[in-house]
C-alpha cells in the first residue's frame, strides 16, 4: 500500500476521477494506471577518495503509445521509485495535453549532487546511461533535465550513448548545451509556458497581466525564470521564497536586482530590496497570481482554505494534493494544473528533438513563437474540455490527455 500523498497515489487519484467522468473503458484504465516498464539499476562508482559507492538509479516508462517516452532525470537524495513512477505518468499526460508525439518517462538516481565532484558525477552518469542503454534512444525514450541535473550531465548521456551506438546520436537526450544540439529558448521554456498560462488565466477573469500582483514559491530554474518573465510582462512580484527563507515587498521586488543577488549568494534571503517574511505565509497571501514552483505537496487540506490568490499557476509538479483541489474550487480559485502550466519545458524539448532530427536549427524568436502557439492551443483545449465535462481544469486536463492517449491506443490495439 502506498503512503497517503505519495506522488504516484496523487496521480492515480486524479486519473480515477477523470477516467470515470470520461467513461474510459476498464481495460485501458488498467493499462494507464500502472507504468509500462520500470528499470532499477545498481551503479558502482569510483569516488575521488578511492572508495566504491553503489548508487541506485531508475528509469520508468509509463507510456509509449503516442511516441517515444519523454522525461527528465532527477539527481536527489530523496528520489524514490514512487515519485519517478508519478513523474513518468505525468509526462504521458503532459505530452498529450500539449499534443507533442511523445509518451511519458522519468528517471532518477538517489544521490546528493551538491556533495559530488564533477568527476564523480560524470562517472555515475556514464554508468547509469550504459545500464539503461537498452531502453533509451531517440525512438524509444528520450531523457532530459530535471532537479539536480543540467546540460553538462545531458552531454555526458549523449556521449556515452553515442560511444556505444558507434555514431553521434544527439536526439537521445534533450536539454543539451546549445553548441551540442540544444535548442535556443530551452532554459526559460518552462517559465515562458507559465507566463503564457498566467496571461490566459487572467484573461479568463477579464484582468490584464500588467499590474497583477504575484507571489512565487521557489527560485530555481522554474521560479526565477517565471519571476523574470512575469516581471518583464508588467506583473508586480511582492513575495518570493526558496529553501532558505522568504522575502516580501508590497511595492514590488526588482527581479533583475534579485537575480543578481541570487547569483552571488545562491539564495533570495538577505536581498536588500525586500524584508524577510515567514515562508509559510507566502502561499496564503492576497495576490492575483500564485506560482508554486518549488516542490510537491505544498497546498494541502491544511492550508487550501486560506489561499487567497485569484489564480494558482502550478510551476512545480504535484504542488497541490487531491484533498486540496475541491477546497480551492469551492473558494473560486482558478488553478492552472501542472500538466498544462509547466508543459513549456517538455514542449521546447520536443522542438530540440525535432531540430536534432532534421539537422536544422531555429532562431530563438521562432522557438518562442511556436511555444506560444502550442501553449495557447493547449490552454484553450483544456478549458474547453473542462467546460464540456463541467469539471475543474485539472480533471479537464486529464480528460483531454486520456482522450488523446486512448484514441492512439485504439488505433494501435493490443499486441497479444
Ligand atoms: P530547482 O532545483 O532549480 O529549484 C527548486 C527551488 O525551490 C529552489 O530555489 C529551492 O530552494 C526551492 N525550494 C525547495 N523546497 C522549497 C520549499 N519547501 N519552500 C520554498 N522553496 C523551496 O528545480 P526546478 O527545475 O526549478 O523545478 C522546480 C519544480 O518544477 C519541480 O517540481 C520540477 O519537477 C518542476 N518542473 C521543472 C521543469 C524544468 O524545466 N526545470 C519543468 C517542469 C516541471
Amino acid at each position: 500500500m502506498l503512503p497517503k500523498h505519495s506522488a504516484f497515489d496523487s496521480m492515480q487519484t486524479r486519473l480515477k476521477i477523470a477516467a470515470e467522468l470520461y467513461g474510459l473503458e476498464e481495460t485501458l484504465f488498467k493499462v494507464f494506471i500502472q507504468p509500462l516498464r520500470s528499470v532499477i539499476v545498481s551503479l558502482p562508482v569510483h569516488m575521488d577518495d578511492g572508495r566504491w559507492e553503489v548508487f541506485t538509479g531508475y528509469r520508468v516508462q509509463h507510456s509509449t503509445v503516442r511516441g517515444p517516452a519523454k522525461g527528465g532525470i532527477r539527481y536527489d537524495p530523496g528520489v524514490t521509485l514512487d515519485e519517478i513512477m508519478a513523474g513518468a505518468a505525468w509526462n504521458t499526460w503532459k505530452t498529450a495535453v500539449v499534443d507533442v508525439p511523445f509518451g511519458g518517462g522519468k528517471g532518477g538516481i538517489i544521490c546528493d549532487p551538491s556533495t559530488m565532484s564533477q568527476g564523480e558525477l560524470e562517472r555515475m552518469t556514464r554508468r547509469y546511461t550504459a545500464d539503461i542503454m537498452d531502453v533509451i534512444g531517440a525512438d524509444r525514450d528520450v531523457p532530459g533535465i530535471d532537479m539536480g541535473t543540467n546540460s553538462q550531465i545531458m552531454a555526458w548521456v549523449l556521449d556515452t550513448y553515442s560511444m556505444h551506438a558507434r555514431r553521434t546520436e544527439n536526439a537521445v537526450v534533450t536539454g543539451k548545451p546549445v553548441g551540442l544540439g540544444g535548442s535556443l529558448g530551452r532554459t526559460e521554456a518552462t517559465g515562458r509556458g507559465i507566463l503564457i498560462s498566467a496571461r490566459e488565466a487572467m484573461q479568463r477573469l477579464g484582468k490584464p497581466l500588467a499590474g497583477a500582483t504575484l507571489a512565487v514559491q521557489g527560485f530555481g530554474n522554474v521560479g526565477s525564470q517565471t519571476a523574470r518573465l512575469l516581471h518583464e510582462a508588467g506583473a508586480r512580484m511582492i513575495a518570493v521564497s526558496d529553501r532558505e527563507g522568504a522575502i516580501r515587498n508590497d511595492r514590488g521586488i526588482d527581479v533583475h536586482a534579485l537575480l543578481k543577488h541570487h547569483s552571488e549568494t545562491k539564495t533570495v534571503k538577505g536581498f536588500k530590496g525586500a524584508e524577510a517574511m515567514d515562508p509559510n505565509d507566502l502561499l496564503t497571501m492576497a495576490v492575483d497570481i500564485l506560482v508554486p514552483a518549488a516542490t510537491d505537496n505544498q497546498i494541502t487540506e491544511h492550508n487550501a482554505a486560506k489561499v487567497r490568490a485569484k489564480v494558482v499557476v502550478e510551476g512545480a509538479n504535484g504542488p497541490t494534493t487531491p484533498e486540496a483541489d475541491p477546497i480551492l474550487l469551492s473558494n473560486g480559485v482558478l488553478v492552472v494544473p501542472d500538466i498544462l502550466a509547466n508543459a513549456g519545458g517538455v514542449t521546447v524539448s520536443y522542438f530540440e528533438w525535432v531540430q536534432n532530427r532534421i539537422g536544422y536549427y531555429w532562431r530563438e524568436r521562432e522557438v518562442n513563437e511556436k511555444l506560444v502557439e502550442y501553449m495557447t492551443h493547449a490552454f484553450q483545449a483544456v478549458f474547453a474540455t473542462t467546460d464540456k465535462y463541467k469539471t475543474n481544469p485539472r480533471i479537464g486536463a486529464y480528460i483531454l490527455a486520456l482522450d488523446r492517449v486512448s484514441q492512439a491506443q485504439h488505433y494501435r490495439g493490443f499486441y497479444a
